[in-house]
């Protein structure tokens, strides 16, 4: 007769075997001794093990939820905004000084005496000065 191995007289203890190998462990059991002897002892273990109460608590680590994950967007966001806004103040602080150009367009004295005058008056002849 084959014995039945020690993990399955655990599970068997556990309650966690299925239906038709927990009737042949039941059956086994009642009429081998030997298995017996060994699953009282298992069962004896494993109601020792449960009547034992913890003195530490188990901590307890904080799965993330949505609420913080919001939160680290919202970190992020505003790390960002806070460069932005820098980078901004920056560009603005270091950007050079304006140069303020006053175009002075020459105006030829326009002489009406004569067409040919008026002629040369152009665009071309438009000049910038300091
Ligand atoms: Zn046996």
């Amino acid at each position: 007769m084959k014995h039945i191995h020690e993990d399955t007289l655990v599970k068997y203890a556990l309650g966690i075997l299925k239906a038709d190998e927990k009737d042949d462990v039941r059956i086994h059991i009642e009429r081998c001794g030997n298995c017996r002897d060994k699953y009282k002892k298992i069962e004896g273990d494993i109601r020792f093990l449960s009547s034992i109460k913890p003195i530490l608590k188990t901590p307890v680590i904080p799965l993330p939820t949505a609420k913080s994950e919001l939160s680290n967007i919202l970190k992020i966001a505003a790390i960002l905004m806070i460069g932005f806004v820098t980078g901004f103040g920056a560009s603005i602080l270091s950007r050079p000084a304006t140069v303020n150009v006053i175009p002075y367009y020459k105006q030829p004295a326009v002489s009406q005496s004569s067409a040919s005058e008026f002629i040369q008056c152009q665009p071309d002849v438009v000049q910038f000065e300091k």
